[in-house]
């Protein structure tokens, strides 16, 4: 029996446990899971909470279908018919720009006739064309891609939003090949990102035509997926699966080898002897747990900044609001100099995540550009993002129904150099035979993308376990 402990339960350790169970379960091997948890409740960032009739996520809202990983979970889980698909509101997105509401084109029409960028940058955009391909391996930033390949204006009113969206990250210091890397491919492959769409529509449409199944779209595209109560259901349903146990105020505080394994001790003091580690912590605690072990290793890992988010959740009855609520959202451009960095219509496009005849809007605020944020007080949160709502959507009203969350260290970010790092921090795992990381600090932020390195690690863990036997 091979004893492994995973360090960490949200989605990445859990999901991680669960692959392991299951290819140890597929190849024979004996394994014994134990998921130890710092806090009191598992899943991480993940956190629905429902309270007064509206449901709240504490952290994610949900995954995209366009990838296939979570769903698979899902489906391993036998929850795929707990599943809420976001309804045809989640197409709508909104910019906020110079005091109005722009909705985000979906196509080339439709880019035509939106006023969110002006003619100069419709042209600049359309010159992308002519932009010749970059195939180097520098790492540019996501700012230096766009102005190279978009122009100015498309980095302030679109890439920026996205990347706040996404990362609450900066565009001018997050690395392309990181964040976005089948973008820096789709360069590479097609000379340019119009070229590449084009290509891809003209390959779609023939595929169409050819009655084949229709390959996946250029961008992140996908129906945000979450769960009837919420994306909580994915973390409860991984942990309840589980064969091995999930022991949550389990806090470890130190990782030593010796011969043959790792001791593990915990914050009670009680310490555990395993054959196997998988760290599928955040990178600040596992930097801190490996100081003691490898100073360089621990130096890389604790490097991976993070930004900071307050999440703020407002609720209203519905007759409150003068506007429309047809939609997923909005996000701000940095230059609009607003505190929010935008607002998602929860109960739009999930209608029972508020009660009856009200709605919730969720608004974010800080970012690695606004780290400040997370030290405002409850009361200067509220009334900023009162204020930004009165005069991005004419919301006069005060919520009957607000909670803050907040998140210290909210969304790693991965720099410019982040594809060296985590080869340096490979190399350096060398040397600690038995030890394997993952989570969300290295390979992807998504759901999806924490689901993919799970099941990584765990082929990792799978193959070093067949070899061991
Ligand atoms: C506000 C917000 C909104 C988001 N929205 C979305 C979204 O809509 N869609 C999406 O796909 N992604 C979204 N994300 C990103 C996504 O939520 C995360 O990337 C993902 O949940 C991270 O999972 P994880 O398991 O890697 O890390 P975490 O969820 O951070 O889990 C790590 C766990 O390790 C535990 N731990 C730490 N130290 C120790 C220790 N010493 N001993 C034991 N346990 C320890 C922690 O307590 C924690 O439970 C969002 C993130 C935030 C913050």
């Amino acid at each position: 029996m091979t004893r492994i402990a995973i360090i960490g339960a949200g989605i990445s350790g859990l999901a991680t446990a669960h692959a392991i169970e299951r290819l140890a379960a597929e190849r024979s091997l004996n394994v014994s899971v134990t998921v130890l948890e710092r806090e009191a409740r598992t899943g991480g960032k993940i956190w629905s909470i429902r309270e007064e009739g509206y449901l709240c996520e504490w952290g994610p809202n949900g995954f995209l279908d366009s990838k296939p990983m979570t769903l698979e979970l899902c489906e391993r889980l036998g929850i795929s018919d707990q599943l809420a698909r976001s309804n045809d509101n989640a197409r709508k997105r909104f910019i906020y720009s110079q005091g109005e509401l722009h909705r985000l084109p979906e196509n080339g029409p439709m880019f035509l006739q939106s006023n969110l960028i002006s003619w100069r940058g419709k042209l600049r955009l359309a010159g992308e064309l002519f932009v010749p391909p970059r195939r180097d391996d520098v790492d540019e930033t996501l700012a230096e891609f766009a102005r190279r390949r978009l122009g100015p204006e498309a980095l302030d009113k679109l890439i920026g939003p996205m990347v706040s969206g996404i990362f609450a990250g900066d565009p001018e210091t997050m690395s392309l090949q990181s964040c976005f890397p089948r973008i820096r491919e789709l360069e590479r492959e097609y000379g340019g990102l119009l070229r590449a769409m084009l290509k891809l529509a003209k390959k779609k449409k023939a595929e169409r035509k050819a009655g084949k199944e229709v390959s996946s779209a250029a961008g992140p595209g996908g129906v945000l997926t979450s769960f009837v109560d919420g994306i909580q259901s994915l973390t409860n349903a991984t942990s309840a699966r589980l064969a091995g146990k999930v022991r949550t105020d389990a806090a470890v505080v130190a990782l030593r080898p010796h011969a043959g394994g790792w001791e593990l001790e915990l914050a009670t003091g009680e310490k555990l002897d395993v054959e196997l580690v998988v760290s599928a912590a955040p990178a600040h605690a596992l930097g801190e747990l490996l100081q003691p072990l490898d100073q360089e290793l621990a130096g890389l890992v604790s490097d991976i900044p993070y930004a900071t988010m307050n999440v703020i959740c407002c609720g209203y009855a519905r007759e409150r609001i003068a506007r429309d609520l047809d939609g997923f959202g909005y996000l701000i451009p940095r230059k609009e100099g607003r505190s929010i960095l935008g607002t998602l219509w929860d109960s739009s496009i999930f209608p029972q995540r508020a009660p009856e005849g009200h709605v919730l809007l969720r608004s974010m605020m800080g970012g690695a550009t606004n780290p400040a944020a997370i030290d405002l007080t409850d009361a200067e949160v509220l009334a900023r993002t009162q204020s930004d709502l009165r005069d991005i959507m004419g919301i006069t009203a005060k919520p009957d129904f607000v909670r803050i969350f907040r998140h210290p260290q909210a969304i790693p970010q991965y720099l410019s150099g982040h594809a060296r790092r985590l080869a340096a921090i490979d190399d350096r795992l060398q040397a600690h035979a038995g030890l394997f990381v993952t989570g969300n600090a290295f390979f992807g932020v998504g759901l999806n993308d924490c689901v993919h390195a799970a099941n990584r690690a765990a082929e990792q863990v799978a193959k070093r376990l067949s070899v061991g036997s």
